[in-house]
């Protein structure tokens, strides 16, 4: 048998290891589907030895008990106290390091003695060295010391042909940093580092935290910093309302019984919207711009030659995060592959070169499209109602679910109409349709009245698109089956071409009428993909489709509704044929 060697991300907050088998770089479980050990040790009420989500749960009760975020003292001559013994920032490590490779040892099958583990670009040669003392503690021989950053890359562009340049941004839980990176092929070297070692998704926490406990001073008059067991409830409840954020527009923090107060138990029920909480975190945020712009100055670049962003760390997947890049930089950052997990991916990667396994580029299922919806917004100075809103990106991977909040626009409205679009552009009408519907009965209220809309697509590529009035739960939806399998946007700007053709220079699609311009783009589409089947169809079928094609085709320039009945048919007879 091979001999193998693991890549371990040891990070402040947590930790992973990975491994290359039979080409393919695999995450190992630490337990049931979870693949993230929580870098957190502690020593029990009964002296039993805690790694991990045990030690972290720990922690908020038992703080003389239980070490967090070792990595912090890494290269310090120091002595961390645990229960009634201390131990070197290396022994503390080498105890995370030591079950990851049980982990490793138990799933594999074999015994695990060689590992490469990475540190920040910015560790010195004294904490590198503790690193690797570390993991000889642990019983490992660390055959190669690599850089964070150097990993994300090879997780995201390992084998990539040309020379690039990337932007690593890792957001983690207690640390921020930012790298420039050049590659090529497997070889990674970074520029420049800049970063803040004490910025991280806990600050956001902390925000929350702050907001909780304000309001439970206003509601009830009490500071539940008294209370060690309210705090460490608090501290859960505060995390999991952030990450829910991520993916919903609104979030009800709810604990009943935290805490009592002159006998009268205080129970905590408290909205946030995603809106107030991103105002809350926003300086944090832009503090990172700023490092980003520090780190391209170190590397004597501009933003201009950046290629590529890569998202790392958890705390990446905060929506704000991706937007603030996107409008600083006017580049889309990479997020496909999973931000807590492609370090430790990159380090398997390493190893497996230093192993002479050839390992084929990291696959993951990703939507190929962007899907959204549209409202009434901005537009080249006006306002315009089909403003295309993007909830699912594409390269996200899936399966997802994003959710966005909308508002009725005048008084007493009582339906929305919700229109589903594959595509890119910031006009919906120039994507293309793929589905409608409409949300009636809303009740009767002032404009601005909240309806949340969640766009989720499964494992087999189905999407559906749920609205719902926040207020009554009042809810509408729709499920699209073939979602991925729709338009490419290559196909689009064909359809769209020829759709331009058809009207002639001057007359350009976009200087029709919305409802008009927004049939005939459905309409080339809808020739598009009976086109498509054509290839497949026998010949009768392929008969009724070129005559379909055709009736849609000489009646494009004529009213609507001639227009929309011979697409109903064409549309009609595509149905027939797909089931
Ligand atoms: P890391 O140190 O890279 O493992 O990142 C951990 C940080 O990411 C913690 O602060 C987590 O609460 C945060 N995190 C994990 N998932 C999400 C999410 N979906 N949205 C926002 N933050 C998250």
């Amino acid at each position: 048998m091979n001999e193998i060697i693991v890549g371990i991300d040891l990070g402040t907050t947590n930790s992973e290891v990975a491994v290359v088998r039979d080409g393919r770089v695999e995450v190992i479980p630490v337990s049931d589907g979870v693949r993230i050990l929580p870098s957190v040790v502690g020593i029990s009420d009964d002296g039993e030895l805690l790694i991990g989500e045990s030690a972290k749960n720990q922690y908020a009760l038992r703080p003389e008990r239980t070490v967090r975020s070792v990595k912090r003292r890494m290269g310090e001559f120091t002595r961390i106290p645990m229960g009634d013994k201390d131990y070197s920032p290396q022994e503390i490590s080498a105890m995370i390091l030591r079950r990851l490779k049980k982990i490793a040892e138990d799933y594999l099958g074999q015994a695990v003695n060689k590992a490469v583990i990475t540190v920040p670009a910015y560790f010195s040669d004294a904490q590198r060295q503790a690193t690797r003392e570390a993991g000889e503690i642990a019983g490992l021989e660390v055959v190669r010391i690599i850089n964070e950053p150097t990993a994300a890359a090879l997780a995201y562009e390992s084998g990539h042909e040309g020379a690039r340049t990337a932007l690593v941004y890792d957001l983690g839980g207690g640390t921020f940093d930012v790298s420039v990176v050049n590659l090529e092929g497997d070889v990674v070297e970074v520029l420049a580092s800049h970063g803040d070692n004490h910025l991280g998704g806990d600050d956001f926490d902390q925000k929350i935290i702050e907001l909780a406990l304000e309001h439970i001073k206003q509601q009830h008059g009490v500071d539940a910093r008294q209370s060690a067991t309210a705090m460490a409830r608090l501290q859960r409840a505060a995390e999991a309302a952030k990450i829910a954020l991520s993916d919903n527009p609104f979030v009800t923090i709810m604990e009943e019984y935290l805490l009592e107060h002159q006998g009268v138990p205080v129970h905590l029920s408290l909205e946030i919207s995603r809106g107030d909480y991103e105002a809350m975190i926003a300086p944090y945020i832009a503090e990172t711009l700023d490092a980003i712009h520090i780190a391209l100055s170190g590397a004597n670049l501009t933003v201009s030659d950046i290629d590529e962003i890569l998202l790392v760390g958890g705390a990446t997947r905060t929506p704000l995060v991706a937007r603030r890049l996107e409008e600083e930089l006017s580049l889309q950052p990479r997020s496909e592959l999973d931000p807590d997990l492609c370090v430790a991916m990159g380090a398997a990667i390493q190893a497996g070169v230093i192993g002479g396994t050839k390992t084929s580029a990291v696959l993951v299922d990703v939507t190929p499209y962007t899907f959204g919806t549209s409202a009434i917004g901005e537009m080249e100075g006006a306002l315009y109602p089909y403003c295309f809103v993007p909830l699912i990106r594409k390269n996200t991977p899936i399966p997802v679910s994003k959710s966005e909040v909308f508002f009725t626009s005048f008084d007493g409205q009582h339906k929305v109409e919700v229109g589903v679009y594959q595509g890119e552009d910031r006009d919906a009408l120039n994507n293309i349709e793929i589905g409608q519907f409409t949300i009636e009965g809303l009740r009767d209220a002032p404009s601005g009245n909240p309806i949340v809309t969640t766009f989720s697509i499964d494992v087999d590529g189905i999407l559906h698109v749920t609205s719902r009035e926040k207020a009554t739960g009042l809810e509408y939806s729709i499920t699209i089956n073939n979602a991925l399998t729709l338009l490419s946007s290559d196909k689009l700007d064909e359809a769209r071409e020829r759709v331009r053709s058809l009207f002639g220079e001057e007359a350009s699609a976009s200087d029709l009428g919305t409802e008009n311009r927004r049939y005939r783009v459905e309409a080339a589409a809808l020739m598009e993909k009976a086109q498509r089947l054509l290839k497949k169809a026998g010949t009768e079928d392929s008969e009724d489709l070129v005559n379909g094609i055709e009736a849609v085709r000489e009646v494009m320039d004529e009213a609507d509704e001639v227009l929309k009945s011979a697409m109903d048919a064409l549309a009609d007879l595509l149905y027939y044929l797909e089931v």
